[in-house]
């Protein structure tokens, strides 16, 4: 053994407590780090012939890169949905290091069986059907790829092609959608589907939500097995398509229904804002980020699909040393990668955890934080409230005439530098605005407090 690793062994306890230190520090709300900065490009160095050993890696890290992180998983970053990681999430996250299962689905670990055992508790948490086949994928970008290559099998299975075979040359896959999130486009590039080939449908006036009698038409008119993305949570408004009015069309009208939740899924949690996600075990196929509003580390969200077997048959992968997918639950056989990181342990630990309860308080918290933004914008004589808000995101932009992209920037990189709270920008119905997105465990009612301090002095440095 190279004597750097032997060096590493012994002692191996000496630097787990060395990055205890780093999640002490982490952890308490005195973190030195500001929720967004702006970093220069790095300098690449040559790669060390000689290594400095782990210890020595870590100082490195410690002193040269750890400061430029941003403290986007701490209570004051809104930008994007960026959620964080609880500390069960955290734990079991740093134990799929440890271990290193290769959750693929042989029976010699129980990895997989875990991975079967989270997803059974989200479709508790979320309510859905129990008939749902559900896997982990890296993100919601990837389940609504692997969502839409299951929709495309299926429009193939109606024209009596199968696609996994045959290819999809010039097979017409039609998308409609009024609202779709951008990573269903990058799905459609990367699937061969073609991002031509979406169907935008109108929604409805001052909504991002589909106009279900527009949607009717259009399928009235398809001439081909169409697949339809309705949004459950919207990423500027939180807006939701009238998932029970559209799961009605089903009987009459063929089409595959896919419902991209990613992160609104979570109004299921709540009394309060379940009516919204009504209706969602009409959809043929569910996508719902684990990475976002469950508060567990990047890299896990859920896709759920009632068609199993069309699933194997886009994803399976037939090796003789690889198993039989019938007779275990063989998870490369239903997913895009073969080898796979246990992401459902940082799942199952933080729902283990925190059950239920603690799930919905951090949903009701968020919501109601950010209402509390909301409501001082729609008073405020410096901000304008673009829409109402719905769930844990507050849209709204500066309150003056011809307001572009430029003054929103300037204004969003000077927040970014007094380094206390961080916004990202996105334009909404064409008026370039700002998002404040709430989905941290630790955001609390004086994060508000300090937010709303800041957007009013930003503002009034105004030159
Ligand atoms: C975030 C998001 C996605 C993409 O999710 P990633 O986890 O970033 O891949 C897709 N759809 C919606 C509605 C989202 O909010």
């Amino acid at each position: 053994m190279n004597h750097l690793l032997h060096h590493d062994l012994q002692n191996i306890v000496a630097l787990a407590e060395e990055t205890l230190t780093l999640t002490k520090e982490h952890f308490s709300r005195q973190s030195s780090l500001p929720p967004g900065r702006f970093v220069e490009d790095l300098i690449l160095e040559s790669l060390p012939e000689k290594g400095l050993g782990a210890q020595g890696v870590l100082s490195y890290f410690k002193e040269n890169y750890s400061t430029k992180l941003s403290h986007s998983a701490g209570p004051r970053y809104f930008g994007f949905v960026t959620g964080g990681s609880t500390p069960a999430a955290m734990v079991g996250d740093q134990l799929v290091s440890l271990y290193d299962q290769n959750a693929f689905g042989s029976n010699d670990s129980i990895a997989p069986q875990v991975e079967r055992q989270t997803i059974h508790f989200l479709k508790q948490l979320f309510s859905l059907d129990e008939d749902y086949f559900g896997t982990f994928v890296t993100g919601a970008t990837m389940s609504n790829f692997v969502s839409l290559a299951i929709g495309r099998q299926w429009v193939g299975e109606q024209l009596g092609i199968d696609i996994s075979n045959e290819g999809t040359f010039n097979m017409p896959v039609k998308v409609v959608s009024a609202a779709p999130h951008s990573s269903i486009l990058k799905s459609m590039s990367m699937l061969g589907i073609g991002k031509k080939n979406i169907i935008k449908i109108n929604a409805l006036p001052d909504r991002e939500a589909i106009d279900v009698k527009k949607l009717e038409t259009c399928l009235q008119s398809a001439t081909t097995p169409i697949i339809v993305v309705a949004n459950a949570g919207t990423v500027n408004t939180v807006d939701f398509d009238d998932l029970q009015a559209i799961g009605a069309l089903k009987k009459n009208y063929n089409f595959w229904l896919h419902v991209d939740a990613a992160f609104g899924g979570f109004a299921a949690l709540s009394p309060g804002y379940s009516h919204l996600m009504e209706g969602i075990n009409e959809a043929d196929s569910i996508t719902i980020d684990a990475h976002k509003w469950l508060n567990v580390p990047y890299d896990g969200a859920m896709q759920f699909t009632k068609r199993k077997d069309l699933q194997l048959k886009v994803f399976q992968n037939s090796a003789a040393y690889l198993g039989d997918p019938n007779s275990s639950p063989d998870y490369f056989h239903y997913t895009p990668e073969n080898s796979r990181r246990w992401r459902a342990l940082p799942s199952w630990f933080t729902l283990m955890a925190y059950g239920k309860e603690g799930h919905r308080e951090i949903v009701e918290r968020n919501c109601s934080l950010a209402k509390k933004i909301g409501d001082w914008i729609y008073t405020s004589e410096a901000y304008t409230l673009l829409a109402p808000v719905r769930m844990n995101v507050v849209c709204f932009t500066l309150q003056e005439e011809g307001i572009s992209m430029e003054r929103v920037k300037v204004l969003l990189d000077r927040i970014r530098d007094d380094g206390r709270v961080y916004f990202t920008p996105t334009v909404y119905k064409g008026v370039p605005a700002i998002r404040a997105a709430l989905s941290n465990w630790q955001t609390e009612e004086k994060d508000i407090v300090m937010a709303i301090e800041v957007l009013k002095e930003m503002r009034e440095q105004k030159k």
